[in-house]
């Protein structure tokens, strides 16, 4: 039974901060006010779904946000305000030569509300942006309750049909429900994508800095191919295979949470949970080593483990098959036994949990909308971006992109070196294997110029910025 929010006690004062954010973010949004204001449906409370129900309202659209708590709650969540963060307290780091850190600058510039009320709550934690989770959900909660055009209905929406209570008379729907999404609407979306192009559950295998990787050791060529460079193997003699693999099936892992007890799939089973049916098991599969020669020694491997590059610029690398639910001090130290990986820097550990997306390049337009039904945009970590402050992003993104839209603004496209555009670039890139991202330098052009690891940070970091202002200076004023 829906339940009216008046009945949800949240109702705060807002702190002086938060006040003038949202008059300056009320100028912001006005000017983008539109002759002929829509009716959108945002479901889902979430990161994103709070991002675009403000950016929209306040640029005079009639918003009604749907949000299934407290009447239901996924796995993961259990208070009743919106935005919740479910996990770490954590928007990772502030520095500025970081592509995350970054992002903040990017979004701060286009009046997010995650990061300034992110920035009201801020906790101490040394580089990073850590706010007190739940002053922060409070704070959001009572943001919305008083932005104009915004309703909020607490209601579980089980259906995308526009023709359907709740969905009839709007004309826009968003759909922000997040890695957990209710089953209904999972449904839902399946019927419009195509079971095969929507996935619930992550795979990832860690990625390493390709400059962390001993090319003395480490040899480039694919199977029965030398010749094509793309792949670097790292080979195992017997004695090395072993006490790897030893190390492996004793090494510690993160227990399933209830909800993600599910079958893994034979094709995306951890690294270790396979290694645990049998020595050889490694050894026909993932590890196989037939149709590589090691060139130190002109002979077969023992086993092998491939590494593929996982971004255009070849700048880091993925350990193909190697998804885990390994603690990360433990990928660590188990995955610098691979020969050639002794010093692995670690740019993401692999992990294993249950994700709702979608393949956005097959499924989605520029616009976030879905090639079969482009009434219905998808917002957050169900478009394949991964993160808090990804998911955020992405909403606040699309808010943004469809103010302008509907007030007869051109925007021009995002550099594609800037935070913000990579990431939406990512989204629309067609790949054999598209796999959520969040935001990193090895999704933007590359630099092409040679530099030390920290110097390439910072001209990054000066590219990202430069392009970044430079298109904030074209906004339609
Ligand atoms: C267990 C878990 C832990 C995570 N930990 C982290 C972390 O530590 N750091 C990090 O950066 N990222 C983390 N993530 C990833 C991700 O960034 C967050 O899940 C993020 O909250 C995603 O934002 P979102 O707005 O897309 O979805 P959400 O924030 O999940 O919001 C979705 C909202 O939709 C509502 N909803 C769902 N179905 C319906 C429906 N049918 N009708 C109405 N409402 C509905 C939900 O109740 C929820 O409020 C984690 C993800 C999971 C699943």
């Amino acid at each position: 039974m829906p339940i009216n929010s008046n009945e949800i006690p949240v109702l705060l004062d807002l702190p002086p901060s938060l006040q003038a954010f949202i008059n300056q973010a009320k100028v912001f949004y006005n000017k983008l006010a539109s002759d002929s204001p829509q009716n959108v449906a945002v479901i889902g409370g979430g990161l994103a779904g709070s991002e675009v129900a403000f950016s929209l309202a306040l640029s005079g659209h009639k918003v009604s946000l749907f949000e299934m708590k407290p009447n239901k709650y996924s796995p993961a969540h259990t208070s009743s305000d919106f935005a919740e963060l479910v996990c770490s307290n954590s928007f990772r780091s502030a520095d500025h030569t970081n592509a995350i850190g970054l992002l903040k600058l990017e979004l701060k510039e286009l009046n997010s509300l995650t990061m300034a009320v992110a920035e009201e709550t801020k906790v101490p934690a040394g580089k990073a942006l850590a706010v007190d989770r739940e002053l922060f959900s409070k704070y959001i909660t009572a943001i919305l309750e008083q932005t104009p055009n915004l309703t909020i209905i607490r209601e579980e929406v089980c259906h995308l049909d526009l023709n359907l209570a709740p969905l009839k008379g709007f004309d826009k729907v968003v759909l922000s429900t997040g890695p957990l999404s209710s089953e209904p609407i999972t449904e839902a979306l399946a019927k419009l994508t195509g079971q095969d192009s929507l996935y619930f559950y992550d795979a990832i295998a860690p990625i390493i800095s390709a400059e962390s990787v001993d090319r003395s050791i480490v040899f480039a060529g694919s199977r029965y191919n030398p010749e094509e460079e793309d792949y670097l193997n790292c080979p195992f003699t017997k004695e090395e295979y072993e006490v790897f693999y030893q190390a492996l099936i004793n090494g510690e892992t993160v227990g399933a949470k209830d909800f993600e007890k599910e079958i893994h799939f034979e094709g995306c089973m951890p690294i270790e949970a396979l290694a645990a049916r049998g020595e050889k098991t490694l050894l026909f599969g993932t590890m196989k080593p037939v149709g590589f020669e090691d060139p130190r020694t002109g002979r077969r491997p023992f086993a092998l483990l491939q590494l593929r590059p996982e971004n255009r610029n070849k700048e880091t690398y993925n350990l193909v098959g190697f998804q885990t639910k390994l603690l990360y001090k433990e990928q660590e130290r188990i995955f610098r036994l691979v020969p050639g990986l002794a010093n692995a820097e670690f740019i993401r550990h692999g992990s294993m949990h249950r994700n709702t997306y979608v393949n956005a390049p097959k499924t989605l337009n520029a616009d976030l909308s879905l090639k079969a039904n482009p009434k219905i945009h998808l917002a957050g970590q169900i478009t394949g971006v991964e993160g808090y402050l990804e998911s955020a992003a992405n909403g606040l993104w699309l808010g943004f992109y469809l103010a302008n839209n509907l007030s007869g603004k051109n925007l021009s496209p995002l550099p594609e070196t800037s935070v913000l555009g990579s990431l939406m670039n990512h989204l629309q890139r067609e790949t054999k294997n598209f796999q959520p991202s969040n935001v990193q330098y090895g999704l933007m052009p590359e630099l092409h110029i040679k530099a030390k690891k920290k110097s390439r940070k910072e001209l990054y970091a000066q590219r990202t910025r430069e392009a970044f202002e430079e298109w904030l200076s074209t906004l339609p004023q």
